[in-house]
């Protein structure tokens, strides 16, 4: 009997990567963002049309790219974050598997403009269905352009998948939002088809959570901050009045990268315990500081769980952290703590 096991062509080893990295237009707006923000831009700009199926387009005055790397960007597992395997115990970055562009690329057409600062003249690629179809110098400014055009043009069933424009753009406000939150130093807007949903200027972690949630918001916000050996933790919590019956205003941050977690929720909440109704969810939005060392973000593709060493640790700090907020600032008796 002939052998039967191949190697399977990069064009179908990204497709199947992008089955998990790339789900609807929100993960390329993520995808794309979060490397506009590992290059160190300051002002990042989203366009979009028709919630994201016929472009999403990012522009970014960060630190772009050669004409070789602009190449390199579309391999798989080609990535400037990450050397050697230790590496992946001090991560920083958003990105370090390499993997979003080779599988945008994949399932869109893509076109890339970038240029690095001081370099006189840029590069444009454009590729399609994993192919690189054309590589040109180009003038265009410092910083890099990626415009991604008819996603999943050759994956029907992706395609047919799609929702509704309506719940598709709210997916794209999500990461949108997530990461802007996460990034208050940074210009960022965004366009849908042709008019300016959010135009933020640079500013400080309270402005921003205004930008994006609205100036009634101002005084509902409670600070918290806390800082020990092993975390920090710091943020706003929402004054327990302003709790909603539904979810969605709840975010963490771990060193950055927008994160969900059930187990740490659970600290938050029971923070609030005396003071809040059952089944209220409370606005929070906590940004906590780690050695990332001590943490595991390769635990899922999309990255949006991470694994702590000590999570009990980190349990019991942000349940002191959220009570000394709100203890502080007059929403429940001062009580007393071990520290
Ligand atoms: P990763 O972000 O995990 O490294 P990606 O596939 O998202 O992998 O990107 C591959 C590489 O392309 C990055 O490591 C980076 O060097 C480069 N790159 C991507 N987007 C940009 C950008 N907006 N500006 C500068 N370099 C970029
Ligand atoms: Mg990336």
């Amino acid at each position: 009997m002939a052998d039967v096991i191949q190697l399977l062509p990069d064009s179908i080893a990204n497709q199947i990567a992008a089955g998990e990295v790339i789900q609807r237009p929100a993960s390329v707006v993520k995808e794309l963002m979060e490397n506009s923000v590992d290059a160190g831009s300051k002002n990042i700009k989203l366009i979009v049309k028709d919630a994201g199926r016929t472009l999403i387009q990012v522009i970014d005055d960060g630190c772009g790219m050669s004409e070789t790397d602009a190449r390199m960007s579309f391999e798989r597992h080609a990535t400037s974050k990450i050397r050697s395997a230790d590496d992946l115990f001090a991560i920083r970055t958003m990105g370090f598997r390499g993997e979003a562009l080779a599988s945008i690329a994949s399932v869109a057409q893509v076109e890339l403009r970038t240029r690095r600062h001081a370099s006189e003249v840029g590069t444009l690629i454009q590729a399609e269905g994993s192919k690189v179809k054309s590589q040109e110098p180009c003038q265009t400014a410092a910083g890099t352009s990626f415009a991604v055009k008819n996603l999943f043009f050759n994956v029907p069933a992706r395609r047919n998948f799609l929702k509704a424009n309506t719940v598709e753009f709210r997916h794209i406000l999500d990461e949108f939002e997530r990461i802007v939150l996460a990034n208050a130093d940074v210009f960022f807007s965004l366009h849908h088809n042709g008019s300016e949903v959010f135009h933020l200027p640079p500013g400080n972690l309270r402005q921003r959570i205004l930008g994006v949630f609205g100036n009634a918001v101002n005084t509902r916000l409670v600070p918290v901050v806390e800082e020990t050996d092993i975390i920090q933790i710091k943020g706003f919590v929402g004054k327990p009045e302003f709790a909603k019956k539904v979810r969605g205003e709840q975010y963490f941050f771990v060193n950055s990268r927008f994160i969900k977690s059930s187990y740490l929720h659970h600290a938050v909440m029971s923070a609030y315990e005396e003071v809040l109704p059952k089944e209220m969810y409370p606005f929070y939005l906590l940004f906590l500081d780690i050695d990332p060392a001590r943490i595991d973000v390769n635990v899922h593709p999309t990255k949006q769980e991470i694994k702590f060493e000590d999570d009990r640790l980190v349990y019991n700090y942000l349940k002191v952290a959220v009570r000394h907020g709100l203890g502080q600032h007059g929403v429940m008796p001062s009580l007393d703590f071990e520290q």
